[in-house]
């Protein structure tokens, strides 16, 4: 199939044909990483032998004239809580500092069979929470296009790597839109897929319902490629389901006839500029000939409740297993058991996780569960069904994927409440389970990037990535550009 806009089947046809080593390919972005890093603070852990070691047996690979996997040889890399044996997994959090897991995360053994060249692990809001990479221990992640602002978050780091050219491609996770909105103010792809359609094992735990592990690429051809590799059963997650066809070979197809929904409750609160771009992308998949559906979603309205119930709630008890007994950070002076644990959490941990540590053991407490926990519960419910209902009128939904542009630096450390807010838009499909996908549409007068959301129904990521492509290929050249950063290909 020949597509053209994707990084990853070009590079491996340069490689196939000899036209540069693997090793050549990683040297150079080992480089590009040592120059622009330092402005883009993506990189938190860099792995560079280890990149070198598998290159090398990728040419080796080469010399003996054997055909490569299609992901064999590609510079990319991992959000840092992806479990990587040996590699540090430390979350942007003093709590695992120098934490080396003794596993690896399947998603990254998955990638590691197809000798995936690691580059290094990227930062992150601390434990996944957050919107600009602030919260990390090390720092935001800026944004390629102008970094004075975010790159978003909490994939933050993976973002501003990917968009920067510092990696072909890289996976982070979704709980709330930790893909997709980083995605967006970068001016690239991600992908948050079904729930249970990629494996978590060995991914940190923030909010186990809703995490998900996803592509961010600067392709959709690129993502549909890589979530095909990554949408496998996995019996180490009880959660995993297996999953059929590929998303990759459905790009191509027309897309007549296809139906498109929009609700405006999707756009209340929304930035003028982003609801501009949205309007013109609806526009232009009426032209080519699909159609669009208008919805009435006002369920949407429980959304930020519901999801930020439930993921505190479910981070409260996730994040208790980090006690200073089996691993993580320790506190040096206690006088017994209790004051250990209780000063390991207080030093270990940052404000914005002992915030939602704080808020979900509240919603859980006697006393107060029913009217929280139990109540968003119900609604989870509601929103499961109206979008249910959604989906039996139309295949794909079209939102702004944040009601707004990259935040300036230290915007978001300003108020928790109101970055809260800015979730409106990416939360629901986490509550729901759904498939979701953040795809650039335009700029603001500022230059900086705006993000087209599609949700598609769940397991449908083959209609998803189709109507993502098709859109992509009919605009490219006005709602794309790359960032003058890192290797220019
Ligand atoms: N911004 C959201 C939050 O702070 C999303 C987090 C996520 O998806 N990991 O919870």
């Amino acid at each position: 199939m020949e597509t053209g806009t994707g990084k990853i089947k070009k590079l491996h046809e340069s490689l196939q044909n000899k036209e540069f080593s693997c090793e050549e390919l990683t040297q150079k972005y080992i480089k590009a990483i040592e120059a622009d890093n330092a402005a883009l603070n993506a990189y938190v852990h860099t792995t560079h032998e280890a990149a070198l070691q598998t290159a090398r047996k990728v040419d080796a690979k080469i010399a003996r004239g054997e055909q490569l996997d299609l992901l064999e040889g590609i510079p990319m890399t991992l959000k840092d809580n992806i479990s990587t044996k040996g590699i540090e997994t430390t979350c942007g959090s003093k709590m695992l500092e120098n934490y080396r897991p003794v596993f690896d995360a399947t998603v990254w053994e998955l990638l590691q069979n197809r000798n995936a060249v690691l580059l290094g692990k990227t930062n992150m809001d601390e434990f996944a929470m957050g919107s600009s990479s602030e919260t990390s221990v090390y720092g935001g992640s800026w944004n390629p296009h102008n970094t004075d602002y975010v790159a978003g978050g909490s994939s933050g780091g993976v973002a501003s790597a990917v968009a920067g050219n510092l990696a072909v491609y890289g996976l982070g996770t979704d709980t709330g839109g930790s893909i997709r909105q980083p995605a967006s103010f970068c001016g690239i792809v991600g992908l948050k897929p079904t729930y249970g359609a990629v494996s978590r094992y060995g991914v940190v735990a923030y909010a186990s319902s809703f995490d998900q592990v996803g592509p961010i690429a600067t392709s959709v051809e690129d993502i549909a490629l890589v979530h095909d590799a990554l949408a496998k059963y996995d019996p180490k997650d009880s959660t995993s389901r297996s999953t059929e066809g590929s998303a990759y070979n459905a790009l191509p197809k027309d897309i007549k006839g296809m139906k498109i929904g929009f609700a405006k409750q999707y756009f209340n609160g929304v930035r003028e500029e982003v609801k501009q771009a949205v309007e013109k992308s609806m526009q232009v998949y009426q032209d080519l000939g699909a159609e669009l559906v208008e919805l009435d979603l006002p369920q949407l309205s429980y959304s930020l409740p519901v999801y930020y119930i439930l993921s505190c709630a479910e981070a409260s008890s996730n994040l208790g297993r980090f006690d200073g007994i089996r691993y993580g950070y320790k506190t040096q002076h206690y006088n017994d058991v209790n004051e250990m644990v209780a000063k390991t959490r207080s030093e270990g941990f940052g404000d914005e996780v002992k915030r939602r540590i704080l808020l979900g053991t509240y919603v859980l407490s006697a006393g107060y569960y029913d009217a929280y926990y139990k109540k968003a519960q119900s609604l989870r419910g509601v929103l499961i069904e109206a979008f249910k209902s959604a989906f039996e009128r139309c295949d794909v939904i079209v939102a702004p994927t944040v009601p707004m542009t990259a935040f300036e630096r230290n915007k978001a450390a300003q108020s928790a409440v109101e970055t809260y807010q800015t979730d409106i838009c990416t939360v629901p499909v986490n509550i729901a389970g759904l498939p979701a996908l953040s795809v650039p549409c335009g700029f603001d007068q500022k230059g900086l990037p705006i993000g087209l959301q599609l949700i598609g129904n769940s397991f449908c990521e083959a209609t998803l990535l189709n109507a993502a492509y098709q859109f992509e290929q009919a605009t490219r050249e006005t709602v794309f550009r790359a960032a003058k950063t890192g290797v220019q290909l």
